[in-house]
């Protein structure tokens, strides 16, 4: 059966190499500092084999016709992408934050159409190595990680233009039977328990950049890769245990140490035929499309985790009816709402591709993402202005359980008289792990920077937004204009860029 269970995926990491470093030791995926990574990564295995969940966290293959986990599904229909962001947003729920499994898919989408669209105009055969290896990433339901993010040395300089050229990953060497890889990703999501990492260009490249042109996949304990790793977890807890305190992060700053890459794995190559080059910057933006649309079903359930902490603070806090906390919550829940409904909007509007995979509109997509990543430092305000300074001053659980403090730590935690003060405890413990533990500002810079820089979004949608027939609207108001076309935007996803290839390369 194509879909894992987490045992299945377990007992396969457990024996990987030890290529992770952690704080000057070389570990096993096993470590106890990476188990609040591989909970969350746990219910993504737990609930596709749950049949409850069986009709948001399933797919059937294209390929096989099998069922299959839809963390390695390729969206077939709008149908796929609205249950994709449904099931991001619920999965998020049940974990607290961010699901981190993301990456993978969204890769394996914007391959699905790249290296289809490369092979049509160039003759390449690159498609043909990305479904082989997309049929062993869904028989064996693999967890992935996608390494984009290049060290990038100075912001302003392009790859080549670099003092030291390795500051972009690069091909050192290309052969018949495959690729050398020199040099780093950061910023690796869930990369320490990811069976494989899928290291693609970050962004456009010139033609004095082929060598930086590089696409392909890996086992992440390969000869050559080596990764510096930085766990996260929630503030343990001893006595009140809870599901929000089990969850914990782990990033991973990858270094490709002259790796060799096997050509049937190896899905561009712009040092062999610099024609590739141009698409390393299609596959950046559409990888980060991808990205983006899964962030339209992860970051409202963000917000609505901080808002259910938010309200259930303010009732225990006795504030819940003042006027100023139901005006905070609301603009968490509208801030949720919006960015949700731009997604699906954006899946509404979606676009089949000449490779059949279904690509959503992106100024909905960027624009949800962008108000996301605007709003992630207030909502984390939110929740701690209506709970007080006591969820950053919280004392020890033991205190609160020991004979001789525990009876007044209790009394004096109390505040609504409706709610004891067990659960008073529990609220504020929680509290104390979503907003001030590590793993906290983790997840809010993730908020902000995950899937690219706020102003990324930016460059993306006023590249793709035509602002002419929008300025009709004014010419026409103002009488410079005697009449007004009608104007409704059309759906825009990567079709210029084709049309540019298409000049750039003949008709495919
Ligand atoms: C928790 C977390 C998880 C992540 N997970 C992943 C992952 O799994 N895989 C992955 O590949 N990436 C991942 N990322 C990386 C993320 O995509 C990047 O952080 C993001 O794209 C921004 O890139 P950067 O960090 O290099 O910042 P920079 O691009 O350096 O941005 C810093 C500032 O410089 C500005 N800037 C940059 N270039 C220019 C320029 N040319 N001109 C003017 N201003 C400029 C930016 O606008 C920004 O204000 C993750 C990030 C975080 C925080």
């Amino acid at each position: 059966m194509a879909i894992k269970t987490y045992n299945d995926y377990f007992s396969r990491i457990k024996k990987m190499r030890k290529n992770l470093y952690i704080a000057g030791e070389k570990v096993t995926r096993d470590d106890e500092r990476l188990s609040g990574q591989l909970r969350i990564i746990r219910e993504t295995y737990d609930r596709a084999n749950d049949p409850e969940w069986e009709d948001l966290c399933t797919a059937t293959s294209h390929l096989t016709g099998e069922k299959i986990n839809r963390f390695t599904h390729i969206h077939q229909s709008v149908d796929d992408l609205l249950k994709k962001q449904r099931m991001t947003r619920l999965l998020c729920h049940r974990v607290g934050g961010c699901i981190m499994r993301c990456m993978g898919i969204d890769v394996m989408n914007a391959l699905s159409v790249v290296t289809y669209e490369m092979d049509q105009f160039l003759g390449t055969d690159t498609n043909q190595n990305f479904l082989k290896y997309l049929r062993y990433w869904q028989d064996n339901d693999i967890c992935a990680n996608c390494a984009q993010t290049d060290t990038k040395g100075d912001r302003l300089k392009r790859p080549h233009e670099q003092v030291d050229p390795d500051l972009y990953l690069r091909i050192v060497e290309s052969r018949p039977d495959g690729i050398v890889v020199r040099g780093a990703k950061i910023d690796n999501t869930t990369a320490p328990v990811s069976d494989e990492i899928i290291a693609i260009p970050t962004r456009f490249m010139t033609d004095k950049d082929n060598d930086y042109a590089v696409a392909f996949a890996i086992p992440a304990d390969w000869e050559g890769v080596k990764m510096l790793v930085r766990p996260t977890r929630m503030h343990k807890v001893k006595y009140g245990q809870a599901p929000g305190a089990e969850m914990g992060d782990a990033e991973s700053f990858t270094i490709f140490d002259d790796v060799f890459v096997p050509r049937e794995r190896v899905f561009m190559d712009g040092k062999a035929d610099p024609r590739q080059t141009p698409f390393a910057g299609f596959l950046a933006l559409l990888f980060a499309h991808y990205h983006r649309h899964s962030y339209t079903g992860c970051k409202p359930a963000v917000s609505e985790v901080l808002a259910s902490a938010a309200a259930l603070v303010a009732e225990y806090n006795g504030i819940e009816r003042t006027s100023h906390v139901r005006d905070k919550l609301c603009h968490m829940i509208t801030t949720a709402e919006l960015v949700f409904a731009a997604g699906q909007m954006s899946a509404y509007r979606a676009e089949k591709s000449s490779s059949g995979t279904w690509i959503p509109d992106e100024i909905l997509t960027n624009a949800g993402r962008k108000l996301a990543g605007e709003e992630i430092y207030n909502e984390f305000k939110i929740v701690a202005d209506l709970a007080g300074g006591l969820c950053a001053t919280l004392p020890f659980e033991e205190e609160f359980f020991s004979k001789e403090t525990g009876k007044l730590a209790n009394k004096y935690l109390m505040r609504n008289p409706k709610i004891s003060a067990e659960n008073q405890h529990r609220c504020f413990r929680g509290i104390e792990g979503m907003i001030v533990s590590e793993v906290a500002g983790v997840m809010q810079v993730a908020g902000l920077h995950g899937g690219g820089s706020p102003q990324m979004e930016v460059i993306t949608m006023m590249g793709r937004y035509d602002l002419e027939p929008l300025k009709n609207i004014a010419k026409y108001l103002f009488g410079i204009e005697k009449e007004l076309p009608k104007y409704e935007r059309p759906t825009v996803t990567p079709r210029k860029m084709l049309e540019r290839f298409r000049e750039m390369y003949g008709k495919a």
